[in-house]
């Protein structure tokens, strides 16, 4: 066959964070694992556009797949966020009901928590506002969770394929898949640029899952995006929000949310919205303005001239209203990890241990990986040391006192680890996703061509050829002056 590339036991499509995971279990084991991905960067879909809610689990329906890989997933977000060196920090959530004929739903929450074997605590408004100084004064009562946390999303995404790359998983970027094939017992799965062999397909492609289910056989069910939009705001005095801050729950979900973020930013959101195309990720005046109108009720004194972006990512909602964990129904050997839409970002890794503990197992004889380890190398991180700490550090590693974002405090050291790291980025968004350089109030005016210069220094291109993230994403164009 032409340009067909060697055989792999297993295929992952995908590289948002349950294929990332997926991969990761997978590379526990004596495996030929690839992990395809149609973006030139891991993390690239709703994965990197999200709340970066680690849930407590109480809101999904008692019985769903949500509600089962919300209660098994959130407890490993510990060990997970040592392992991969991931910001991770259980803050609480608070569902807050500011009107009375809410308060008959915030019971029934209770007793759905009790059900999903969530621990939670009915708080009154004076609880509430000892806990949230600043919530709406028509606050009545609450719902704490105190399970619930925040996390670095990126890192999430980047650091476990860092470690299943570590551990033998080959990444195949840019590899966008076209259709799939069974020859004997074998896929051939064609992507833009080859062909590949492999005995079991794992789909995990978010939003694109029912396009790919659909290449082996016809499905009844189907994706469809649901776009949230947000604010994010700069960081600024601490104890604005200490918690994430939800409203009552609706048949649209879990409604616009205040959360601080593990750099210590806000996020505003998200909205819901059912749109046609799958990858559009604009934002519109008049959804935002409702956001700002949703969050005001909740804490009327947020301070919106702090907004520092605005951004959207698409759930894949499917008409099954539930995720889809299971075999193809024609082919045990392709397994569809489809419609994770929120809360599978905390379910991701539990959702990964059903995948490859149940259904690979049950195909596959898996034999130890017996060089598997669990941890990637540390990250130096020169914004989160000491001043004495950083004196000593510099010293040392004299790149590290080169500050190249100074809202972020990133240093050239810094960027330069990301860069030697299996998953490497190879563009300025994927330097930003990893270290931060471009995220702070300037939004990169300031780093980003000093990032260009990096990039194309270590990659030996052009600064021409440096993308911002996808193909046709370079940010300079013309060479107008001679010299450098
Ligand atoms: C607005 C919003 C808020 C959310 N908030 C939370 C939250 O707070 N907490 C929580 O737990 N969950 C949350 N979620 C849900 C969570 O983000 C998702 O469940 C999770 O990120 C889904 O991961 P995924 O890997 O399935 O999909 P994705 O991250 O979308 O990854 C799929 C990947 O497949 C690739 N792909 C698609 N088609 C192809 C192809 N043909 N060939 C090759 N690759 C392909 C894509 O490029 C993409 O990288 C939220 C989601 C959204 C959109």
């Amino acid at each position: 066959m032409k340009n067909l590339d060697s055989n792999y036991d297993v295929l992952v499509v995908g590289a948002g964070i349950v294929g990332a995971f997926v991969s990761r279990e997978l590379s526990k084991y004596d495996l030929k694992v690839g992990l395809i991905e149609a973006h030139n960067d891991v993390g690239n879909g709703c994965s990197g556009a999200n709340s970066a809610i680690i849930h407590s689990g109480y809101d999904p329906n008692p019985g769903t797949l949500k509600a089962k890989f919300n209660a098994l997933g959130n407890p490993m977000w510990d060990q997970i966020a040592d392992e991969l060196d991931i910001d991770f920090t259980r803050k609480g959530s608070l569902t807050v009901a500011l009107y009375s004929e809410q308060l008959p739903l915030l019971a029934d929450l209770v007793q759905r928590s009790k059900k999903n074997g969530v621990p939670v605590r009915l708080l009154n408004a004076d609880e509430v506002k000892a806990m949230e100084p600043n919530i709406s004064p028509k606050i009545k009562a609450a719902l704490y969770a105190p399970t619930a946390g925040i996390i670095d999303p990126f890192c999430a995404v980047v650091n476990t394929i860092e470690n299943a790359v570590d551990n033998g998983v080959e990444l195949l970027l840019n590899n966008k898949v076209l259709s799939i094939r069974k020859e004997n017992d074998y896929f051939i799965v064609k992507t833009n640029k080859k062909e590949y062999k492999t005995k079991l397909v794992i789909n995990c492609a978010g939003v694109h899952s029912d396009e790919i289910a659909n290449m082996i056989e016809p499905i009844d069910w189907k994706t469809t995006p649901r776009r949230g939009e947000y604010f994010v705001l700069d960081h600024f005095m601490d104890g604005f929000a200490n918690h994430t801050i939800f409203p009552m729950p609706s048949e649209k979900g879990k409604g616009i949310l205040i959360t601080p973020t593990t750099s210590n930013n806000y996020l505003l959101g998200p909205s819901s919205e059912l749109i046609d195309d799958y990858d559009d990720v604009s934002t519109d005046k008049p959804t935002l303005d409702n956001v700002k109108a949703q969050v005001l009720d909740m804490v009327p004194g947020i301070p919106l001239n702090k907004v520092i972006r605005v951004f959207s990512g698409n759930r894949p909602t499917t008409t099954r209203h539930d995720f889809i964990i299971e075999y193809a129904k024609t082919d045990n050997h392709f397994i569809n990890v489809a419609g994770i839409e929120s809360p599978g970002f905390v379910c991701a890794p539990a959702i990964a241990r059903y995948v490859v503990e149940d259904l690979v197992r049950n195909v596959y004889s898996l034999k130890e990986n017996k060089n598997y380890n669990s941890r990637i190398r540390k990250h130096i991180k020169i914004n989160k040391m000491t001043y004495e700490e950083r004196v000593e550090f510099i010293k040392k590693n004299p790149e590290y006192g080169r500050i190249i974002c100074n809202c972020e405090q990133v240093s050239l050291g810094e960027i330069k680890d990301v860069l030697s790291r299996n998953a490497a980025p190879t563009t300025v968004k994927g330097i930003k996703k990893r270290c931060r350089a471009g995220f702070g109030l300037c939004q990169g005016g300031f780093c980003q061509s000093k990032v260009v210069e990096i990039l194309a220094d270590y990659y030996n291109v052009s600064p021409l050829d440096v993308l911002y993230d996808d193909e046709g994403s370079n940010i300079l164009l013309n060479i107008i002056k001679e010299g450098k």
